[in-house]
């Protein structure tokens, strides 16, 4: 019976792999057939054409034009034209984002920011209380600074526990722990009803699925690039700001770079206009164009396939769970409900560090959440389903 059902899923497996149109970009990315890699929601996996394209950033680039490059080979409007390949992914217009510093760093700009630009009548920060905590550090520290109180509060919670003391709320789009995925164009009508802004962190959804910033009236969001975007470890991140608040938009760190004429070295800052105000200091060029040369894999690439495969991805997985992993031995803590869930399968586990750590043995590389959730991240662009089947089908061995 239950070599039978594992028979019936691997050959769907090899069907749903055979009619999967995205199913030749795996060939773009630096991976092993050993290795069932899920854990792109952490690190993603190497584009292979980056490194040729590093070599050629160090040994010429850098090398042998040196400084010529800030401006020969575009150094110094990295942030805003990368900025700017980010920006079809996430569903915003261009001159909209930039790229630099890390996630952390963008999540006190854009609160302090947006703090500012609602006013001093308005005394409470709301924060996802689930939130990815350096999210609620940074809020809590940013808070300190403006004179807000936080308020910790679920996102199901959050179109309630809006007021007009509500000056923004820090939202994750999809929960880094659970997968759940937030309701970002509800939770932002109802925040702007109330007149607070919205600032998004889109760390998990930005490369799985359809965001839409601009069609949804998002304000602020920020995101990091290393997760479902394949940028490589520590990545710059990313600062959205909407066209609409880029004039109000006052940066609680006015860098050199954000000056609108950075080379007139005046002691008096003024700012430089759109997105750039968003810059900081010199940017972190070898990993920025790391990231630059990854995102040519999502040339031609729908967001809305990525996010149809994904969904179809995580479903045959939890089928592929629910066939081989013996009862009651994992739950899984993420929505069921497409609409509510994100592009990672999170399953509780009572011996989760054990079963992990054997799992990567095993050539399945998920993750640990402590202290008993596995986390399986599935990216569309180079996870299949007969990935899918394998990791669940080495899980059950595992469990047994
Ligand atoms: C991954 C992640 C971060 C990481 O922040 P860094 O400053 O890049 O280390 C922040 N917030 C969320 C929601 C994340 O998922």
């Amino acid at each position: 019976m239950e070599l039978d059902a594992a028979d019936g899923l691997r050959r769907r497996a090899l069907e749903l792999d055979a009619a999967d149109a995205l199913a030749g970009h795996r060939e773009k990315f630096a991976l092993d057939e050993g290795t069932v890699y899920l854990d792109g929601n952490s690190l993603g996996a190497l584009p292979a054409h980056v490194p040729a394209r590093m070599a050629d950033v160090i040994t010429r680039e850098w090398g042998e034009l040196r400084i010529r490059s800030w401006d020969e080979s575009g150094w110094w409007t990295a942030p805003e034209r990368i900025g700017d390949r980010i920006a079809p992914i996430v569903g915003a217009a261009p001159g909209q984002i930039v790229v630099g510093d890390s996630t952390s760093v963008n999540v006190f700009k854009a609160v302090v920011a947006a703090a500012r630009i609602n006013g001093d009548d308005r005394n409470e920060i709301l924060v996802d209380a689930t939130t990815f905590p350096t999210d609620g550090y940074i809020a809590r520290s940013a808070a300190r600074m403006t004179g807000h109180e936080i308020v910790a509060c679920d996102p199901a919670d959050m179109a309630a526990a809006v007021s007009d003391r509500t000056a923004l709320a820090l939202v994750n789009h999809v929960d880094y722990r659970t997968g759940r995925l937030n309701d970002l164009p509800g939770l932002t009508a109802a925040l702007h009803a109330a007149g607070a802004l919205a600032v998004w962190d889109l760390c998990h959804s930005a490369g799985a699925l359809p965001v839409g910033l601009d069609a949804h009236g998002v304000d602020l969001a920020v995101g990091c690039t290393y997760k479902y975007l394949n940028g490589g470890p520590g990545s710059p991140a990313y600062l959205y700001v909407a066209e609409r608040h880029q004039a109000a938009f006052d940066s609680p760190l006015p860098g050199w770079n954000s000056h609108t004429d950075p080379f007139a070295m005046t002691p008096g800052y003024e700012a430089a206009p759109g997105a750039l105000k968003g810059r900081v200091g010199t940017p972190d060029i070898l990993s920025m164009l790391a990231l630059e040369a990854a995102l040519d894999v999502w040339d031609g690439v729908a967001i809305e396939d990525v996010r149809a495969k994904s969904l179809a991805l995580t479903d045959f997985f939890l089928e592929c769970v629910r066939a081989y992993v013996p009862e009651g031995r994992v739950t899984s803590v993420t929505p069921g409900e497409h609409g509510e869930r994100g592009s990672q399968v999170a399953l509780r586990c009572a011996d989760a560090p054990a079963v992990m750590t054997e799992l990567i043995k095993r050539g399945i590389v998920g993750d640990l959440r402590r202290p008993d959730i596995l986390r399986f991240g599935f990216t569309p662009l180079y996870v299949g389903f007969a990935d899918a089947e394998r990791a669940a089908r080495v899980l059950a061995e595992v469990l047994r």
